[in-house]
């Protein structure tokens, strides 16, 4: 039989910001990697977004549920465009295959999720350019804070 898999607890103001790759970001976005889970293929992170950053544009190919616990988010456009602007504190739900054509962050924010499965990010043509699942999230994590 497997064993039975263990808790975990991380205090997060004791992990050290690293730099979310500009590859998939812009303006300085810093991630800490709290959690990984191969057997639901979920990974969750928190993320500290300066005003004015923003996250490229991806596909959530699972659900994704969020906790804005700083600033302000624009997600699909915000409110303006036909999405939604969340404020702090916000929660919110990204159904399996929502596309963020950009999620910009017009003030100094930090918002919590948990991805059920990967982000894939696309160019505007929705050709797949990378692939971002809790192994990638993780090899990352690990060659930036174990290096
Ligand atoms: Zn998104």
């Amino acid at each position: 039989m497997k064993p039975k898999l263990t808790e975990e607890y991380v205090h997060v103001s004791s992990v050290d910001w690293q730099p979310f790759p500009e590859q998939f970001s812009e303006g300085g976005i810093r991630w800490k990697l709290l959690h990984v889970s191969p057997e639901v293929g979920a990974w969750t992170a928190i993320f500290d977004c300066p005003q004015g950053s923003s996250f490229a544009r991806h596909i959530h190919v699972g659900p994704g549920e969020y906790l804005l616990t700083k600033g302000r988010m624009e997600v699909r456009g915000g409110d303006e465009g036909g999405g939604a602007t969340a404020h702090a504190l916000g929660y919110g739900y990204e159904a399996c295959n929502a596309r963020h054509d950009r999620t910009y962050f017009p003030e100094a924010s930090e918002f919590y999720m948990t991805f059920l499965g990967p982000l894939q990010f696309i160019d505007e043509a929705e050709t797949p350019l990378a692939v971002v699942g809790w192994e990638q999230a993780q090899a990352l994590w690990d060659a930036q804070t174990k290096g």
